[in-house]
């Protein structure tokens, strides 16, 4: 038997500036995921509704972090939370992983989110301990030199079908995309003139694409219970598949009030800021259709593991949210995720650019609408060493 190695070393990296990858939210320039008009909660002051920067959607970055093993070898991951996140890992995780034996994934898991209970539980300290937990599961296959997709229990299917995310689900079409999702560009604070462009908006995307092409609007958290039940009503005959997160994460009783009273099988979805097998627990208990936890948020590896298996249970699909390779290993290995998403990272949705860029030299894309892995150790993918990180909390002890 291999002798089991130890982690000696837990290191967060921030990425000075420009554009942040896993903070896929901060992007230069113009670009649709920044610089369009889109429903937020943030919507009903008027000097926040223009654009999400404007609230600050982009502030956190892209937090790199980095596992190393007493043989040298080393494990990454990145997730989304900046210089907040850096500070929880070194100045609070490291010491529940440093001495650790690689493998000890559910231990390490276990003393992370108990220990943190006390301010965590959601949010950017999940975002933190998921970063650390895939850093380790790279690390771990690294090692062992297999990829992740074979240690959760192989592949369920050759190439993955995804999704993409977008304002163009026409050219996501013609690229071969299973579907495409659209941003909601009006909520509530735009009245019912900003129902009726949601709905025209609806028609027009439906006009353009076929009629087998699935459609389904991302609302981020910006409508009541009535207004996203009137939406459901005017989508029921253009066949949309699904309306994604129509409510604030809080909102589990909305969520049971659409399923209940949804005029069609128009899918319910929602589940990219939930987090931990805790609050998805509570989260299918409303009988919600998909849950879309992303694997770099909802706890990392570990947890996504426990909540597909909640949700498999329940005959409920697990569609990750965003998180490129790290959604695409878990999502090729589940029996609950016939498909998975793309985020369309090109400025216009025009084209197809990975979705971490520019963090990765090899982040693999969808060919025809499939992403495809192939047997490289851990994630599979290799920093961009032209990118400069810092290191703004460097540990001195354990
Ligand atoms: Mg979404």
């Amino acid at each position: 038997m291999p002798a089991m190695k130890k982690i000696v070393d837990l290191r967060a990296y921030v990425l000075a500036g420009g554009e942040q990858g896993a903070d896929y939210h901060a992007r230069a320039g113009e670009h649709w995921i920044t610089s369009t008009v889109i429903a937020t909660p943030m919507s009903k002051y008027p000097a926040y509704r223009p654009t999400r920067k404007a609230f600050g959607i982009d502030v956190l970055g892209t937090v790199l972090v980095e596992v190393e093993a007493e043989d040298g070898t080393i494990g990454f991951s990145v997730t989304t939370g900046g210089v907040p996140a850096a500070y929880l890992v070194e100045k609070h995780f490291r010491r529940f992983v440093v001495g650790q034996p690689v493998h000890n994934l559910e231990v390490m898991f276990d003393q992370m989110f108990n220990a943190s209970l006390f301010y965590g539980r959601k949010g950017l300290p999940l975002n933190a301990i998921s970063g650390v937990d895939c850093a380790i599961w790279d690390l771990l296959g690294r090692l062992r030199q297999e990829p992740v997709w074979a240690m959760i229990g192989g592949k369920m299917r050759d190439h993955q079908p995804v999704y993409a995310t977008g304002p163009r689900p026409d050219l996501a079409e013609k690229m071969g995309f299973l579907g495409g999702k659209v941003p909601l560009p009006y909520g509530p604070a735009h009245g019912d003139a900003g129902l009726r462009k949601n709905i025209a908006l609806a028609r027009k995307w439906r006009e353009a694409c076929g009629e087998d092409f699935f459609l389904a609007f991302d609302c981020w958290m910006a409508l009541t219970p009535a207004y996203a039940l009137q939406l459901i009503d005017a989508l029921k005959p253009l066949g949309f598949r699904w309306i994604e997160e129509c409510l604030p994460p809080d909102d589990y009783d909305g969520y049971r009030r659409l399923v209940e009273q949804r005029t069609h099988p128009i899918w319910i979805t929602t589940g990219e800021h939930e987090y931990s097998r805790w609050g998805f627990e509570t989260l299918l208990s409303t009988g919600i259709d998909v849950v879309q936890p992303d694997v770099n948020w909802c706890g990392g590896l570990t947890e996504i593991l426990k909540i597909k298996a909640m949700a498999s249970a329940k005959r409920r699909l697990v569609v990750p949210h965003g998180s490129s390779v790290y959604s695409y290993h878990f999502s090729i290995a589940s029996d609950a995720t016939p498909f998975s998403e793309f985020l369309m990272m090109s400025p216009r949705a025009d084209s197809i650019v990975p979705m971490f860029t520019p963090l990765f030299t090899n982040e693999p894309v969808p060919e025809d609408g499939y992403i495809t892995l192939n047997d490289n150790p851990g994630f599979g993918v290799e920093m961009n060493p032209e990118l400069s990180w810092e290191r703004p909390f460097p540990a001195v002890c354990v």
